[in-house]
């Protein structure tokens, strides 16, 4: 009978050359293990595990250029506590202040929100309206490339990794002007230790009383989170008036595309979702 082996790389050197020696390829990337751990049962006798998160280049928050760079294994409380995400990224930290616990924000790491795929991930709506990029390491070619975050999904926890292929950064770009709106809520089944039924990420420029832009991205209403362009369009350049308001609420209902599962129903999604783009919008407005 096989039996598990497990192996922790200090460097992606290691990395390679731990990879490099598995016939059979059957490796299991391994961070937090908040994820995992939960469907730990399922695991395969003779899945080879390798522990990335002690991987010193995968670890830390950097500013260069005029973007943050987030290593993969960067946990979601080092997150919170970063003072360069505090200042550059208040969308970030509004998602994780309502992520997981104290405990699981200790070990869940980013690149494992990432990595696991879920269009309930609450720090992928985020990221996705910031139109973040990522960049993946191949332990076959020992090359790294850089993809727009969006491209890695393929479906619900599905992605578009090879075997072996790790998330080793995220990358921010950062706004010259510091005065862009943000917004991120989410509506689970209580305020804490929830798992996203919907959730909305937003930023924005309003000038003039009316949206320069806006980005939207919601979570839990499609298969892979995408933005929501259609209502994006429709809101450009606009005055919010209450009839503009629920216009996009229309085409928000009919841009998503949300199923029933456990926890929730589709029609509740759809009018979480309208709901929260008026949140979102009202707030806009309020604080201008
Ligand atoms: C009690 C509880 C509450 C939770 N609450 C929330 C919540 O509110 N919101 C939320 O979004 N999630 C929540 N989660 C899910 C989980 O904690 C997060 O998704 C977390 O960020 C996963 O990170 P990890 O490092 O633990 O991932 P792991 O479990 O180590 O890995 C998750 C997946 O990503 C892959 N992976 C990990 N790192 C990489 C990498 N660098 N490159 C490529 N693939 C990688 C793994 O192979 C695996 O498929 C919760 C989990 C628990 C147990």
């Amino acid at each position: 009978m096989n039996s598990m082996q497990c192996y922790s790389p200090n460097t992606l050197d290691e990395y390679q050359k731990i990879y490099s020696g598995i016939a059979e390829k059957n490796i299991l990337v391994f961070s937090g293990g908040t994820d995992l751990m939960i469907g730990r049962h399922e695991l395969s006798q003779d899945a080879i595990i390798i522990d990335i998160s002690g991987i010193a280049e995968l670890k830390g928050v950097e500013k260069k250029e005029n973007k943050i760079f987030i290593g993969s294994c960067t946990t979601l409380n080092e997150l919170l506590y970063s003072h360069k995400i505090q200042n550059d990224i208040p969308i970030l930290i509004k998602a994780i202040k309502t992520m997981a616990s104290e405990q699981i924000r200790n070990r869940a790491t980013i690149g494992g929100n990432i990595g696991n795929a879920s269009p309930a991930g609450d720090t992928i709506t985020p990221l996705v309206v910031l139109e973040a990029s990522i960049q993946i390491y191949s332990p076959e070619s020992n090359e790294v490339k850089t993809i727009p975050l969006e491209a890695l999904f393929s479906g619900p926890c599905a992605s578009t990794l090879q075997n072996g292929e790790i998330i080793t950064k995220i990358i921010i770009p950062l706004f010259e002007d510091k005065d862009i709106f943000c917004y991120f809520r989410k509506i689970g089944q209580r305020n804490a230790m929830t798992i996203t039924k919907a959730s909305l990420s937003a930023i924005a420029k309003y000038s003039d009383s009316k949206i320069e832009w806006i980005k939207l991205a919601p979570g839990s209403v499609s298969p892979v989170v995408k933005r929501m362009s259609k209502t994006e369009e429709f809101l450009q350049g606009k005055k919010l008036t209450p009839a503009v308001i629920n216009e996009s609420k229309e085409i928000i209902g009919k841009e998503i595309s949300p199923i029933t599962d456990i926890r929730s129903t589709k029609a509740f999604r759809v009018l979480i979702t309208k709901n929260l783009l008026a949140d979102c919008l009202s707030e806009l407005i309020n604080r201008h």
